[in-house]
């Protein structure tokens, strides 16, 4: 298949890779030059613009920070929505409110482009083992038409309703996984300070009640784990002010539902104090060294 990629960070690219990998031909576009060399490597096409990138592209997949650059890609000025053709796919993979995925799965519909928001779950570690779960918004016939391409680059697929769907089911997983490592990394210091080696606790917890997936995948103590952002200075992963705009989804989200999520918003708080300290370029596991004693104590 002829895709086209854009945004090619620290999920895209290695996405990108896998639809190379797969046997597709793809052309990637992203707005920093150097993100597009390492895959022309691996046999992408670079091209000067997103337009030039989706021109004659069956499907285009693009892996943005926000809503607002998933809008002006697709339905802005010079938007992709005047490009592509009739009957082509777009894969939205970015996490942005559901409103965004909705108003550009209208704004194609249009041109009668067919649209899935397509999040996932499985961070950068999933994203190049192509071992990513996806969250598909979109009817069964749209769904039916991206799964092939998404298989090239997850596990999981799952359908999660219309439109917007996949949006609303990544950011309840990404409010919970918040809660859980702001949780683990306050367990595991608390541990650390009354002596315990924080590999057996770890290793104690893993087995106990207290399990879940920051401990068994993601573990946020220096040291403990090897290949995880924590054990190479916090480096690559998923940014902490990444994980504040997944906050700030639910909250609002919350806000227009009426739901109650005491839990989402203590999390939004830690993770913005965090940010303001200078860690908001940082994997979200660095929330860790909120809980480390300073000199002072
Ligand atoms: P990133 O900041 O590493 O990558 C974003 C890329 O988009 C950058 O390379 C940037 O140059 C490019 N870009 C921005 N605007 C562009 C435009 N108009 N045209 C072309 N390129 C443009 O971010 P990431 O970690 O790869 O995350 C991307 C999305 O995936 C976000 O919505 C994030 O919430 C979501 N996500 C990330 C993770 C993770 O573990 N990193 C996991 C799940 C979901």
């Amino acid at each position: 298949m002829q895709i086209a990629f854009i945004g090619l960070g620290n999920m895209g690219g290695p996405m990108a890779a896998n639809l190379l990998k797969a046997g597709h031909q793809v052309t990637v576009f992203d707005l920093v030059r150097a993100n597009m060399d390492s895959l022309e490597g691996e046999g992408a096409k670079a091209a000067a613009s997103a337009a030039v990138a989706a021109k004659d592209a069956e499907v285009v997949v693009s892996m943005l920070p926000a809503g607002k650059h998933v809008r002006e890609l697709y339905l802005g000025e010079y938007g992709l929505r005047d490009v592509l053709n009739a009957n082509s796919l777009v894969i939205d993979s970015s996490t942005i409110d559901a409103d965004s995925a909705r108003q550009v799965g209208r704004g194609l519909a249009e041109k009668n482009i067919e649209f899935v928001d397509a999040p996932v779950s499985g961070g950068v570690a999933g994203a190049k083992a192509g071992t990513l779960t996806f969250i598909v918004g979109g009817s069964d016939s749209q769904f039916a038409h991206a799964r092939p391409v998404l298989e090239a680059m997850g596990k999981n697929i799952f359908h999660a309703g219309e439109h917007g769907a996949g949006q609303i089911a990544k950011i309840c997983n990404n409010m919970l996984l918040s809660v859980l490592m702001a949780g683990t990394s306050e367990a595991l210091k608390l541990g650390i300070d009354n002596g315990l080696d924080p590999k057996v606790l770890s290793e104690i917890m893993l087995q106990s009640s207290g399990c879940n997936w920051t401990l068994q995948k993601y573990n946020p103590c220096p040291g403990v784990m090897e290949s995880v952002p924590s054990s190479n200075g916090y480096q690559g992963g998923f940014m902490v002010d990444l994980m504040r705009k997944d906050l700030g989804l639910a909250l609002e989200t919350a806000l227009k539902s009426h739901s109650s999520t005491p839990m989402g918003s203590m999390a939004q708080s830690l993770y913005a104090i965090h940010s303001l300290k200078g860690y908001g370029k940082q994997d979200f596991s660095s929330i860790f060294e909120m809980f480390v004693k300073n000199d002072k104590q």
